[in-house]
């Protein structure tokens, strides 16, 4: 890595750096042309200028010594001429896992046999993951340390695990993948004090080897065949850990400096039983990517997906009654499908409450060379969406997308040179968007509303619930809103109807989701008007103590990470086996 901005030494240029700190600190207007005055004024190595994050660097440095009085925040915000705002108030750091033969056999699904299954190799996170040879521990710090050195705080991560098929991994990788990225989070704090802030410093990049091709028109060779070669070739055994080793390193993450107060896994529907479910639980998981793809058996078939509707049903229900939210993936323009089918779909995945997921991510289908959807293109019995009809589908799609649910992506950011053919726009949420401004019409999703970075006036919230029935009971979703209908912490709280399977939680109402918008804030960082710091949370949750109880719940679990435990404790929450539980009075 000799060359990034990592491996920029401040004390090199401690001259010109303090110089440039000085200039920046002391402007009394600030603005585009000033900033470039100063870093003209102030030449790094007496020619070029310092980049922004060279600066925050140098700000840490020295900021002490020269006695500059301003944060770190206020002096990031200043150089990047807007606020700082991870998306919604958390670090996400994403993760790949291993190349691993994957149980699907999607006809659409790319097979690079660098990546795990779905995944392409150019993918800019996937690049980052096949740098560090997958490594959970390297993986995690890395992105810690992109957020370190271009000033965001790293105090609250939401670890989102991607790749093929999670439950197809062996119980022991997975135990052992999960502890390493906290094993990241906890050393992390102490790594950066102790001057280790260099990705130069952690073994070489990667030495895969070539990899052999797969060409979805003949399919010589699987993905599956591939990779299982692939790994009989290498010695995976260090790969594996124990649950109690998995447990000291969640212990030690519930009071570390980067705390992970969310945990993702993705995962298939027909994967999902009720020990899968659990086990997710026991190694920390919070929400669950569940693909999809199509609520059309006759769809599902022809595009090989190898489960059926039903099996959608039953997943939903477990994952819904064992309180995680539910991430699910759809695809239009599948084989077999046309803009009209995929409008009805996508009506039937709100309209039937055995779906109703909490997020979901609209991934069109792209023809990828590797992919055996090549074949059926060549035969002319599918082809891509143009423009319009991709236009009509996801204008249509956030037309109806209720207040509860948040689009995530509304098309996959494939490099176009993967797609073969099709759409390569990645900004169709803007074309989309516009088309909807012009036609009058608004999309309502969470997306659409949160609050971002808006100063936020606590006298002015209002209080808004939608409930709605889901499989396993009633579910609410309780909002605080501004007058403007901007969303700045909402809550869901399920109410299942008996049985629910899970002996813990056979008689608790449950809190699935608590999240509130804004800047995230690091203890003894907390500034005025922002959302995080004016009680929304615990508003929220004392309402939804209020609901559980007049409905009779005499208990309220909450699915809390790791890192968000010694909140609830604080609201009065216990610790249980797999949730923590706060007691109820009823009547
Ligand atoms: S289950 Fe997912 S990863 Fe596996 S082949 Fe199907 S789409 Fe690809």
């Amino acid at each position: 890595m000799t060359g990034s901005a990592y491996d920029f030494d401040p004390a090199i240029h401690a001259a010109a750096l303090k110089g440039a700190l000085r200039g920046l600190v002391e402007l009394d207007r600030f603005d585009a042309a000033s900033l470039q005055q100063v870093l003209r004024r102030h030449p790094r190595g007496g020619t070029g200028f310092f980049s922004k994050s060279e600066l925050i660097r140098g700000f840490r440095q020295f900021a002490g010594e020269l006695g500059l009085e301003m944060s770190e925040l206020e002096f990031t915000e200043r150089i990047r001429m807007k606020p700082i705002r991870t998306a919604s108030g958390v670090a996400p750091v994403t993760v790949l896992t291993r190349p691993w033969p994957c149980p699907g056999t999607c006809v659409f699904c790319p097979s690079d046999v660098r990546m795990p299954k779905s995944y392409l190799a150019d993918e800019p996170g996937a690049q980052r993951a096949a740098q560090h040879r997958f490594d959970p521990y390297r993986q995690t710090l890395s992105r810690l340390l992109t957020y370190h050195h271009t000033g965001h705080p790293t105090g609250k991560a939401e670890l989102i695990i991607l790749g093929g098929t999670w439950s197809s991994y062996p119980e022991s990788y997975q135990i052992w993948f999960v502890k390493r990225c906290l094993e990241a989070m906890n050393d992390f704090h102490d790594r950066v004090e102790a001057g280790a802030d260099s990705l130069a410093q952690f073994p070489a990049e990667d030495d895969f080897e070539p990899a052999a091709r797969v060409d979805g028109r003949t399919m010589e060779h699987s993905y599956n065949e591939l990779v299982k070669n692939r790994l009989r070739a290498q010695d995976a055994s260090r790969e594996r850990a124990r649950w109690e080793q998995l447990c000291f390193a969640q212990r030690r993450n519930e009071s570390s400096a980067v705390r992970c107060v969310g945990l993702v896994v993705e995962t298939r529907p027909d994967h999902l039983t009720r020990d899968e479910v659990l086990r997710m639980r026991r190694l920390g998981a919070t929400k669950v990517q569940i693909g999809i793809q199509s609520l059309s058996d006759r769809v599902l078939t022809l595009n090989r997906r190898g489960h059926d509707v039903a099996a959608t049903r039953r997943a939903m229900r477990l994952l819904r009654a064992a309180g995680f939210k539910i991430h699910a993936h759809w695809m239009p323009n599948l084989y077999g499908s046309s803009p009209e089918a995929d409008v009805e779909d996508f009506q039937r995945l709100f309209a039937d409450s055995d779906f109703r997921p909490d997020e979901l991510k609209i991934y069109p289908c792209s023809l990828i060379e590797s992919a055996e959807l090549m074949q059926i293109y060549e035969r002319g019995d599918w082809r891509p969406y143009d423009h319009h009809e991709l236009l009509h589908v996801l204008t249509a799609c956030m037309r109806l997308a209720p207040e509860y649910c948040r689009l995530t992506r509304i098309i996959r950011d494939i490099p176009g040179t993967d797609i073969v053919v099709g759409n390569r726009s990645t900004n169709f949420r803007q074309i989309a968007r516009r088309r909807l401004d012009e036609d009058g019409a608004a999309c309502r999703d969470i997306r659409s509303r949160e609050i971002r970075h808006r100063p936020v006036q606590a006298a002015r919230l209002r209080y808004r619930r939608v409930d709605y029935a889901t499989s396993v009971g009633q579910e609410h979703f309780l909002q605080y809103v501004t007058p403007e209908d901007r969303l700045v912490g909402f809550l869901r709280l399920s109410l299942p109807n008996p049985p629910v399977a899970i002996e813990e939680i056979e008689a608790s109402a449950m809190i699935r989701e608590v999240h509130v918008y804004g800047r995230m804030v690091e203890p003894g960082n907390r500034r005025r008007g922002r959302s995080q710091h004016i009680g929304v949370g615990r508003r929220l949750i004392e309402q939804a103590c209020r609901i559980a109880s007049r409905a009779g719940f005499a208990d309220l679990a909450v699915i809390s990470s790791i890192g968000t435990r010694d909140y609830y404790r604080e609201l009065g929450f216990e610790d249980g086996d797999l949730y923590q539980h706060r007691a109820l009075e009823t009547g």
